[in-house]
């Protein structure tokens, strides 16, 4: 069975990792919560897409460079005004919900990894008693190899269509082997049963993200990808319950 990751709580249906997007998310019928991380000026975790304010919410700058009180002060956009949540609300959010974490390390306003930054998030994983189900992603491979470092929990290459054309897919398959990496999650829009297949002859597992439309969600649904992310997670579980009552599955 295609699994399914509420990207960022569902952003076309909650705004942008809101406490009501994540609620839900934790009460559906799927699999996976998708989520990414930013450390606060004062070392907190805060979870949130962007590595900026301006984009998703009514203020600007840098997360990295604000006091976890002024990020917490945000009002997320087409949010019925909640604030960004701390990972640990996260946390207590999936206490005791069957869906399981997946992490996305994201590069700061910079561009670059936050130094330091992988060990403080698996330790607030750990502490909460989230660690042990999470899986872990990123477009960035220096921070797959630290994670690796850390813990043995899955992790999987996002693989950015610039990569893609880039590297085309022998290079891709052949990086992620080199670097020890298990899965990899290309867009869906460059999703291909050829694709597919390559990676499956490579011994990797196969995951698509962004797909948030109805063609893009039965698409990956079709292919029987192992996992999608989507913004719209209760599109998705609705087609996914159709397409299991047409099959008679
Ligand atoms: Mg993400």
């Amino acid at each position: 069975m295609t699994r399914i990751a509420s990207h960022r709580g569902g952003t076309l249906e909650y705004g942008d990792s809101t406490l009501a997007g994540f609620t839900a998310t934790a009460a559906m019928a799927l699999e996976e919560v998708e989520f990414d991380v930013h450390p606060t000026k004062d070392g907190d975790i805060i979870v949130h897409h962007d590595a900026t304010l301006e984009r998703t919410t009514d203020m600007a700058g840098a997360i990295a460079d604000l006091t976890t009180q002024a990020v917490l002060s945000a009002v997320i956009n087409f949010s019925h005004n909640s604030r960004p949540i701390l990972l640990q609300e996260l946390c207590e959010l999936f206490d005791d919900s069957s869906v399981v974490f997946r992490c996305e390390f994201k590069p700061g306003a910079d561009g670059n990894p936050y130094q330091g930054f992988v060990p403080r998030v698996l330790d607030c994983l750990s502490k909460e008693d989230m660690l042990r189900t999470a899986n872990f992603s990123s477009f960035l491979l220096d921070y797959l190899d630290e994670i690796a470092e850390h813990t043995d929990r899955p992790r999987l290459w996002l693989v950015s269509p610039a990569v893609l054309t880039q590297l085309g897919t022998r290079g891709v398959l052949e990086m992620a082997r080199l670097r020890g990496i298990p899965e990899i999650g290309v867009n869906i829009d460059k999703a291909s049963p050829e694709l597919m297949a390559a990676t499956l002859d490579a011994g990797l597992e196969f995951g698509c993200w962004a797909a948030h439309s109805t063609a893009q969600i039965s698409k990956a649904l079709d292919m029987g990808v192992k996992i999608f992310t989507t913004d719209r997670p209760s599109l998705a579980v609705a087609i996914r319950n159709q397409k299991r009552e047409g099959t008679g599955q």
